[in-house]
């Protein structure tokens, strides 16, 4: 059984179409991950799901049963941590997440165990007293990641829960998801960031202006493209017979010498470095540094839709 299941969702926002027939099945024990560019429609998909806003059309299920604005019995079995920090000023941060678990967990011994663990998850130990204003971008994130899952959800939404978050957080949040997920709590992460979406989730949807573009696990979505890696080379000087030769290569889709570094794109296959070296020597010619890069997510989205997810 899936634990989301959505289809054909249309929301429009007056004339501006955010989801156009959009479809999402999740199965339990996922690490979900929704990557798409800015203004791609993430946040509009969860929270119709999460049915904060109302939608044009569309099936919206959840643990297979139709998901409506009164379903509070769902909706205890979800958690969401929403895009923009949503905590209270003037209460601290262990009150913010105790407020947060107490719309769901009554029992005050229950409770006492789920904030203390919420606060272990995120790293806020030595914060508890401490009132929002007082803490840091990247804290101020992590409990508002708390507050969120604090009552101990089946499946979690963590919505572009990194943006403008310093190294360390970063790095504490997403091995926090991880370990929850390793608990039995399924995840739907949305993100611009094609580095954590690969690091962290087991399959991936990419998607853009509301639409499902590509689904797969990360390996899966990169064989799609027939980009392979990246390769740059110092080289000093180049014969332009010798640029030809490396560009005539199978492996090799386009070779650029600006003067001073060769910068070279395979297409999908092993052993690039190695042919490109061997032309090179037959030139005898031995480059400097080398630098290889493995196809990226932004490769995928790249040749789908002409544009960079980084712009
Ligand atoms: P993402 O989360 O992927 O950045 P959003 O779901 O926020 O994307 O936005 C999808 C589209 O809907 C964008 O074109 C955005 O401008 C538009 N949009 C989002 N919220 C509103 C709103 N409250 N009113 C009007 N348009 C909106
Ligand atoms: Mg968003």
């Amino acid at each position: 059984m899936d634990v989301v299941s959505v289809k054909n969702l249309v929301k429009r926002y007056g004339n501006t179409i955010a989801l156009d027939h959009f479809n999402m099945s999740i199965a339990q024990g996922e690490v979900f991950g929704l990557l798409g560019p800015n203004g791609s429609g993430k946040t509009t998909a969860i929270n119709c799901i999460f049915q904060l806003l109302t939608y044009d059309k569309g099936e919206i299920e959840l643990f297979g049963q139709p998901m409506s604005p009164t379903r509070y019995d769902l909706k205890r079995r979800i958690g969401i941590v929403p895009q923009n920090v949503a905590v209270f000023e003037e209460l601290t941060v262990r009150e913010n997440i105790d407020y947060f678990c107490g719309l769901y967990i009554e029992d005050a011994k229950q409770r006492r165990t789920c904030v203390e663990d919420a606060i272990g998850f995120v790293g806020l130990e030595d914060y508890v007293k401490h009132r929002p204003r007082k803490l840091s971008g990247g804290l101020l994130r992590r409990l508002n990641i708390a507050c969120g899952i604090a009552h101990k959800p089946e499946l979690a939404f963590f919505d572009e829960p990194t943006v403008a978050v310093d190294p360390q957080s970063r790095a504490s949040i997403l091995e926090g998801i991880q370990r929850m997920n390793a608990e039995g709590m399924t995840v739907v992460y949305t993100s611009h960031y094609m580095e954590e979406v690969e690091d962290i989730c087991s399959r991936i949807m990419i998607m853009d202006k509301g639409r499902t573009l590509a689904i797969g696990t990360n390996a899966q979505l990169k064989v799609m493209t027939g980009i392979g890696e990246r390769i740059e080379m110092d080289v000093l000087s180049l014969p332009e017979a010798a640029r030809a030769k490396v560009q005539g290569l199978e492996c090799v889709q386009s070779a650029e010498y600006d003067g001073r570094v060769l910068r070279i794109v395979c297409s999908s296959g092993q052993h690039n470095v190695a042919d490109v070296l061997g032309v090179l020597r037959t030139f005898d010619m031995q480059p400097g540094r080398i630098w290889a890069e493995p196809p990226t997510l932004n490769d995928v989205f790249l040749e789908i839709t002409g544009r960079d997810l980084r712009d």
